[in-house]
C-alpha cells in the first residue's frame, strides 16, 4: 500500500575491479541519523527523518566522458587501472559498489527569501561515504540519477549542459583556492531528458547526464531549518550534534557554548567563501539557504556566472534578473541573511537571541578584514592602510563600473604595468591608459571624463606602489597569485557544451586542463584568457541561464 513504485535491486561489484584497492566505506549519516520509514520511491512530506533510502534508477548507455584525476586520487581510485566500462556503469548509478547504501537527505529552505518548505535531494542520490588512506570520509553523490521522494514536480534527472557546467566550474573553484564540493566523474546517461530552457513553451529534448559530487558533506543550512520550521527538536539536535561529531569535533562535545561556538565558525567560512567569490568575480546566482553548504563550500551549480565587465548587479539567472537578489555585489549581504536564517533554526537549542546575535557578528567582522586583505593582495599592497587605501580602492570600484571593463584581464593588466615613478609621472593620460585598452568591451565608449578619471586612479595607484618600495617583479608576481588569468568565462563554458552536445567531449578536457592552473601564463592557451567576444554578449547559455537544468 505504502510503495507505489517497488525498489529495483542493482548488481553490487567488487571495489578492486574499479582500481579501489583497499578502500572502503563507512556511511556514518545512514548509521546515525534517523532514516525514514517508508522505502517506498514516490514524491512525499517526509517528516522526522534525515533522509530516504533510495536507488538511482538504471540508464541505457552509460559513457564516460571526462573525469578528474585530482578527485579520483582522493577517494583512492586508481584511473590507470580502472575499467571505464564498469566506472561508467557505477557513476550511472547502473550498479552498486560493495559497501555502497544509496539514499538521498531531507532538508528544506528559503528560496529567493521566502521558506520554501521541504526541498530535499530531488536529483541527488548519495552512494555512500569512502574512507581513503588517510582515514577521511568522503561522499559521493549522483546528481541526475533519477527521481527521489524529494523530486516534488520534477523529473529527478538533470541535461548534459548544466551537468558540463556542474563538472568544469567545481573543478575550476578548487583550483583556484575556493572552497567547493568536487567533481568525480561526467557521464552520458543515453537518456533523453525534455526541458523547457526558457520556460517559454518551447521545450526540447536533450541529453541526460550525471555529475559523481564529492565532499566531506552536503549538509545545508536547510538540513537543520526543516526541523527548527516543523518544531521537531528532537531531531534537530540529533542532527546539529551529528554535524558537530563529524565535521565540527575540534569543537568539542555538543553543548550550548558549543552550538555558538558552531555557528561562529559557519559564518566565518562562509565570509571567507564569499570573499573568494568577490575575488574572482564568481557569482552564485542561487543563494537560496539550501544551496548553502555547512563546510561554507561553493555547491549547488546552477545558474552562476563569472563577471565579464565589472557591475556589482550583475546577475546569470534570468530567473533573478528583476529583482537581482543574488547579484554580485549582493552576495555578501545575501550571505549574512542565509545564516540569520540558520541562526534562528538553532534557536531551540540555545533558547537566546544574544549568543547568536553576537557569533553573527563574527560574519561582518571577518567579511570586512578580509575584504581590505583580499583587495590588498589584488593590488600588490603589502598591507593595507585604512588612510590612504579606503579612497584608492573606494575609488577603485566606481572607475571599473564606468564603462565595460573586464575585472579579470584588468587586474592582470595592473600587475604588468611599470611603476617606476620618474618614468609614470611624465606619461600622457594617453599613454597610461593605452595597455589598458584591451581590457574594455566598448573602448568608442570611453568618455573624455571617464578618461581622465580611469587614468587619474592609475597615477594614484602608481603614487601608492612607491611608498611600499616594491619591485615591479615581486608585485607582479604576488598579484598574479591572486588574480586570475584564466577563469571558465560563461562562452568558454557554453562552447564546450555545443561541442559536447554535438559528440565532441575535448574542449571539456581542454578546459579542465588551463584551468588547473588559473593562475599561470600559460602559452599557447591564451585563446582562453580572451574577453568574451561580441557573438556571446546576449547569448543564452553565455550571459542568460536559468535555473532549468
Ligand atoms: P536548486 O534551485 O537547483 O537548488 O533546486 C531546488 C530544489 O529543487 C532542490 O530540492 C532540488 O533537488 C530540486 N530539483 C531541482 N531540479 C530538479 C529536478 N530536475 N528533479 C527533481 N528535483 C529537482
Ligand atoms: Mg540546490
Amino acid at each position: 500500500m505504502n510503495s507505489q513504485v517497488p525498489p529495483h535491486t542493482l548488481d553490487s561489484i567488487n571495489f578492486d575491479e574499479l582500481g579501489f584497492d583497499g578502500v572502503r566505506f563507512d556511511n556514518r549519516f545512514l548509521r546515525e541519523l534517523p532514516a525514514d520509514q517508508e522505502t517506498g520511491n514516490f514524491r512525499r512530506q517526509v517528516e522526522g527523518a534525515c533522509y530516504s533510502k533510495v536507488l538511482p534508477t538504471p540508464v541505457s548507455n552509460p559513457q564516460l566522458i571526462a573525469y578528474s584525476k585530482e578527485v579520483a586520487e582522493l577517494i583512492g581510485l586508481d584511473m590507470t587501472k580502472c575499467d571505464q566500462e564498469k566506472f561508467a556503469q557505477v557513476f550511472s548509478g547502473n550498479q552498486l559498489i560493495e559497501g555502497m547504501d544509496p539514499y538521498s537527505m531531507c532538508y528544506g529552505g528559503h528560496q529567493f527569501g521566502n521558506w520554501a518548505g521541504q526541498l530535499g535531494d530531488g536529483r541527488a542520490i548519495n552512494l555512500g561515504e569512502v574512507i581513503n588512506e588517510k582515514n577521511e570520509h568522503w561522499c559521493l553523490q549522483l546528481k541526475g540519477a533519477g527521481p527521489t521522494p524529494y523530486s516534488r514536480s520534477a523529473d529527478g534527472l538533470a541535461v548534459l549542459r548544466s551537468s558540463v557546467r556542474e563538472f568544469l566550474c567545481s573543478e575550476a573553484m578548487y583550483h583556484l583556492g575556493i572552497p567547493t564540493t568536487r567533481a568525480l566523474s561526467l557521464v552520458l546517461t543515453g537518456e533523453e531528458v525534455l526541458r523547457d530552457m526558457f520556460y517559454d513553451g518551447n521545450a526540447k529534448h536533450e541529453p541526460g547526464a550525471i555529475v559523481c559530487r564529492v565532499s566531506r558533506s552536503f549538509t545545508r543550512f536547510g538540513s537543520f531549518q526543516i526541523f527548527a520550521a516543523r518544531n521537531d527538536e528532537e531531531n534537530l539536535k540529533k542532527m546539529v550534534d551529528y554535524t558537530i561529531n563529524t565535521d565540527f569535533s575540534h569543537l568539542g562535545k555538543p553543548s550550548v557554548d558549543v552550538y555558538v561556538n558552531w555557528l561562529e565558525e559557519v559564518c566565518r567560512t562562509t565570509a571567507e567563501m564569499v570573499l573568494h567569490w568577490m575575488r574572482v568575480g564568481f557569482v552564485h546566482g542561487v543563494m537560496n539557504t539550501d544551496n548553502m553548504s555547512i563546510l561554507g563550500e561553493t555547491i549547488d551549480y546552477g545558474p552562476y556566472g563569472w563577471l565579464e565587465g565589472y557591475d556589482h548587479h550583475w546577475t546569470p539567472n534570468t530567473t533573478d534578473a528583476s529583482g537581482r537578489r543574488y547579484s554580485f555585489g549582493n552576495q555578501p549581504k545575501i550571505a549574512l541573511w542565509n545564516l540569520a536564517q540558520f541562526a534562528n533554526a538553532l534557536m531551540p537549542l540555545v533558547k537566546e537571541t544574544k549568543p547568536l546575535e553576537k557569533a553573527l557578528e563574527s560574519y561582518s567582522r571577518t567579511f570586512e578584514k578580509g575584504w581590505q586583505k583580499m583587495l590588498s593582495q589584488k593590488l600588490g599592497l603589502d598591507q593595507f592602510q585604512p588612510e590612504t587605501d579606503d579612497d584608492l580602492t573606494g575609488e577603485l570600484l566606481e572607475v571599473l563600473h564606468l564603462t565595460e571593463t573586464d575585472m579579470t584581464l584588468f587586474y592582470r593588466t595592473l600587475a604588468e604595468i611599470k611603476t617606476d615613478l620618474e618614468s609614470a609621472i611624465d606619461l600622457s593620460d594617453e599613454e597610461i591608459l593605452k595597455p589598458f585598452m584591451h581590457v574594455y568591451y566598448q573602448p568608442e565608449k570611453i568618455t573624455p571624463d571617464d578618461h581622465t578619471k580611469i587614468s587619474g586612479w592609475i597615477r594614484k595607484y602608481i603614487n601608492r606602489i612607491a611608498t611600499d618600495k616594491k619591485p615591479d617583479e615581486i608585485r607582479r608576481e604576488q598579484m598574479n597569485l591572486v588574480n586570475p588569468k584564466y577563469v571558465l568565462r560563461n562562452y568558454l563554458a557554453q562552447q564546450a557544451i555545443d561541442k559536447a552536445e554535438a559528440g565532441d567531449f575535448s574542449m571539456i578536457t581542454e578546459l579542465l586542463d588551463v584551468l588547473r592552473n588559473p593562475c599561470d601564463e600559460q602559452p599557447g592557451k591564451e585563446k582562453f584568457a580572451e574577453k568574451r567576444p561580441e557573438w556571446a554578449r546576449n547569448k543564452a547559455g553565455c550571459s542568460m541561464l536559468s535555473c532549468s537544468s
